[in-house]
């Protein structure tokens, strides 16, 4: 079998460069390792800018279905809080439902898309094409886009780890609240369901028996706002996926000729709510160049180099902001120093939804 692209992995980010390459004439081939829609460890806040992103690739009407979210609040384990409207509404989106829209518009537009297979072994360069095998044929590309998300980017080993769960609930915007070694999101993500999402030290969770429930009523419930919610919502914690070793930052954005988009290039601290919108976006700044390189109108090498030149561009700024803001977030002290100044100098909080979106 014998294909332009070869995706590999269809998360947001692997779903875009999928789709703008398939828009842009090419014959696409989208693997997933996973036979059919799944949860995923995620706040599940798509930002402006990912609604943005999914509007270009033509998925606008299909955003109907999640709902609007217009309103931040932030509250310090010290009980202060700040409370701001976003400059443009995001949406709260299931990842089981907005993974398998995004797969279903890939598969509507032309993409090949398999599920269910895992691509393990890759050999070639963006020079020769590349070779691998899908379903235990011989499978030929000239291009590969490495969307596989942030595995392999396994961070310095038990420092941050996340749990998520969905629970009842129905507050309007999302928050995030701050407790010791960590801080928790919410995020309403349709009817009376909210996602609880959140980023712990390990050894902060370790002390409380590395038991979810324990950790919520001793750590997580210090921050009195957020005991409230976790009283109402009482998430059923047997039900909570988990991941550990987590890392955020740049990384590699070629491997071995392979061109990274999404969580395998590089991953925002989850605070901003931008890495499902970086990852749309890092699929539609490669799609361009992968064309012109298809068309052989751009070499290898100079494909390789454009495309990080301008993932640069767009996300460098973003990804120290956002590594700076959640050492805030995690240090109670710090998080109330800085609510404190949010609520004195306002147009400070809208400087900072613009520079941790890069604008
Ligand atoms: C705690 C936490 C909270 C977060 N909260 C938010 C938030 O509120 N808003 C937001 O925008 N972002 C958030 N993020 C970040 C967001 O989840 C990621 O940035 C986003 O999912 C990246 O998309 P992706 O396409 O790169 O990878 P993924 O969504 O991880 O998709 C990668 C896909 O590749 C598949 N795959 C992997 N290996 C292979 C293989 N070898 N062969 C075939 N398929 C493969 C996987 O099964 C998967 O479906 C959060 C992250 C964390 C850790």
């Amino acid at each position: 079998m014998h294909c332009d692209v070869l995706v590999i992995g269809a998360g947001p980010g692997g779903c875009a460069a999928a789709l703008a390459l398939r828009q842009a004439g090419w014959r696409v081939i989208l693997v997933e390792r996973l036979a059919g829609p799944a949860d995923k460890l995620c706040g599940e806040f798509l930002s402006p800018e990912g609604v943005q992103s999914l509007g270009r690739l033509g998925l606008g009407e299909a955003l109907g279905v999640f709902p609007r979210i217009g309103e931040l609040l932030v509250s310090s384990l010290s009980g202060q809080c700040w409370q701001a409207s976003l400059p443009n509404a995001g949406l709260g989106s299931s990842r089981r439902r907005l993974d398998a829209l995004l797969l279903a518009h890939c598969a509507a537009a032309g993409v090949e898309v398999v599920q269910g297979e895992k691509v393990r072994r890759m050999e070639g360069n963006l020079a020769e094409g590349f070779r691998t095998t899908l379903k235990d044929a011989p499978l030929r590309a000239r291009l590969v886009v490495g969307a596989w998300g942030r595995q392999g980017r396994a961070g310095k080993k038990g420092e941050l780890m996340a749990l998520k769960v969905h629970a009842r609930g129905q507050w309007p915007g999302v928050e995030l609240h701050s407790f010791p070694g960590g801080y928790a999101g919410l995020c309403q993500v349709g009817g009376n369901e909210m996602n609880l999402c959140l980023l712990t030290r390990v050894d902060a969770f370790r002390r409380a028996g590395g038991d979810c429930r324990r950790f919520s009523a001793e750590v997580m419930s210090q921050n009195s706002l957020l005991a409230s919610r976790l009283e109402e919502m009482s998430p059923d914690w047997d039900q909570a996926l988990a991941a550990a070793n987590l890392t955020f930052g740049p990384s590699a954005l070629a491997l071995d000729g392979m061109l990274l988009v999404g969580d395998a290039g590089g991953g925002i601290a989850p605070l901003c709510g931008d890495g499902m919108a970086m990852a749309l976006r890092a699929g539609e700044l490669l799609a361009p160049l992968g064309d012109r390189f298809l068309r052989g109108a751009l070499g290898g090498p100079a494909l390789s180099a454009q495309y990080a030149q301008r993932w640069q561009g767009e996300f460098r700024l973003r990804l120290r902001l956002g590594g700076l803001l959640q050492r805030v977030l995690m240090h109670p002290g710090g998080t109330h120093a800085a609510l404190t100044l949010l609520r004195r100098v306002p147009w400070l909080g809208q400087q900072l939804f613009s520079w941790t979106r890069g604008k």
